[in-house]
């Protein structure tokens, strides 16, 4: 009993009976009583009642409720998803609640909380918003107080600003930051201007007034989008990246970005090169981290350019650390990353069924170190591997993988400029692959996938990767 002391015997919960249908069963006070609670939603309410009273049959009039004048069958719970008995009989009252059961719908019966699911709480109505009020049995005077009490409490143009709350809540999901920003938005929306002016009941002036808020919250603290590009085709551009350029103060690019996406920007917005040509002077890492921060601090909208995807091989880690640390509001927007484009120039399934279930995004460089990093495990049980930034240790991506156990044989699949029109299909298998360190031909990016999946693309468009080993093989 101690133990128990301080918990509630029933849960709250706020139930949904829109467009659903909530039986009473009763003629007399106690089921109008219930019937005006319940018409404080939008349920469809049944009433049951073989002698109805007068008010009754008014209140069905009056709110459209679907009223039944038999004598009670079970028939009558059909569909319903709360069910009252009301009808002030006990043995009635009792048969209603075991039909209620029989089809599993909460039941209660007025003034007998023993045999009851639930209980109906005290109402202060806000739509939305609501407070519910509930004794236990213990007191319904003492409900009827409290709910007295609280009704004085909350301005009757809660509801109205609530509903407007609901109608910003995306905007300001979208605009404001997670956490303080956001907190104070809310409480100078629920506390301030727009609150007092619904409360005067002038509703345009209050929205205006919104509007204003969320402008002032916004204006004050920029906002970097570190948004994805993608492998170079202009129109695999999203529709989400080409909003956010026509929004753009600052446009920050890479240099694998096509100038024809960062022409997709805003007209007058501020383009800036950052990086990282071979041989053209490109800023540091830590250069652009600061340069987010700047100009998100000076209030301006940036986005950040990156080729592919943000999150693969674009060190955009660094970058949302630097901004959060800075508290400056941020948000990834995803692309098509450059092993998806070279599949996709190659028909190559990355994922084939009963041959390869896994993919795995690498780069060659970790391969230089003395211990077989875990993607290389992987590649030998039969993942599909796509290599980024790997023309210039091929030789030792494919020597390793061999020396580990990977067979010669497995097929390689190289794309110089995936998606772009000048873009060059090469294939072969891993022996071939450290011809590609040689090929002074290729000068814009390479991608390289291996795998047994890679057998399966289409080798149409595609030049053998070591054109001497197979002129020899020829011959
Ligand atoms: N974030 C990028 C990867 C950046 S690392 C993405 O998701 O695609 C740069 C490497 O990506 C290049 O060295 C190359 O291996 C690969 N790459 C980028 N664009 C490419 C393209 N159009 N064709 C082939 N490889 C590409």
């Amino acid at each position: 009993m101690a133990a128990d002391a301080g918990k509630l015997n029933t849960f709250p919960v706020f139930m949904r009976v829109e467009d659903r249908t909530v039986v009473i069963v009763g003629g007399g006070e106690e089921a109008l009583a219930k019937a005006r609670l319940v018409a404080q939603c939008t349920a469809r309410i049944r009433l049951v009642a073989e002698q109805p009273a007068s008010e009754l049959a008014a209140f069905a009039r009056r709110f459209d409720a679907e009223f039944i004048t038999e004598p009670y069958r079970d028939a009558h719970l059909d569909g319903a998803v709360l069910v009252f008995a009301a009808t002030g009989d006990e043995a009635a009252d009792g048969r209603i609640v075991a039909d209620a059961r029989l089809r599993k719908i909460p039941v209660n019966a007025v003034d007998r909380p023993q045999i009851c699911d639930f209980l109906t709480p005290a109402i202060v109505n806000r739509a939305p918003v609501a407070v519910a009020i509930g004794t236990e049995g213990a007191g319904p005077v003492l409900a009827q107080m409290i709910r007295a009490r609280i009704d004085r409490m909350l301005s009757p143009a809660l509801g109205p600003l609530a509903r407007m709350a609901a109608a910003y809540r995306d905007a300001v999901e979208r605009l404001l930051p997670r956490g303080s920003v956001r907190r104070r938005f809310w409480r100078d929306f629920f506390e301030g201007e727009p609150a007092r002016l619904m409360e005067i009941g002038h509703i345009s002036e209050a929205q205006e007034a919104a509007e204003r808020l969320l402008h002032q919250e916004t204006a004050q603290r920029g906002h970097v989008a570190l948004v994805g590009a993608g492998p170079g085709a202009e129109d695999l551009l999203t529709l989400r990246a080409q909003r956010l350029l026509m929004l753009a103060d600052v446009i920050l690019f890479d240099a694998l970005v096509p100038e024809a996406v960062v022409e997709m920007g805003r007209r007058d917005a501020e383009r800036v090169a950052v990086g990282k040509r071979k041989g053209c002077h490109s800023k540091s890492q830590a250069e652009i981290n600061a340069m987010l921060v700047a100009y998100g601090e000076a209030g301006k909208r940036v986005v950040r350019l990156k080729s592919g995807d943000p999150l693969v091989f674009g060190r955009a880690g660094e970058e949302m650390q630097a901004l959060r640390d800075a508290g400056i509001d941020y948000e990834v927007v995803p692309g098509v990353t450059a092993a998806f484009a070279a599949a996709a120039d190659f028909e190559l399934p990355l994922t084939l069924r009963g041959v390869t279930s896994s993919m795995v995004f690498t780069t060659g460089h970790d391969l230089k170190g003395n211990t077989l990093p875990d993607w290389a495990r992987l590649a030998i049980s039969g993942a599909t591997v796509a290599v980024y930034m790997g023309r210039s240790v091929a030789a030792e991506v494919a020597g390793r993988l061999i020396a580990s156990g990977l067979s010669s044989d497995t097929s390689v699949a190289v794309v110089e400029n995936a998606s772009l029109s000048g873009r060059r299909l090469y294939h072969g298998t891993l022996a071939d692959l450290p011809a590609l360190q040689d090929r002074a031909d290729l000068t814009g990016p390479v991608m390289t996938i291996i795998g047994d999946a890679v057998a399966g693309a289409n080798f149409d468009r595609s030049t053998p990767l070591a054109a001497r080993r197979t002129a020899a093989m020829a011959a």
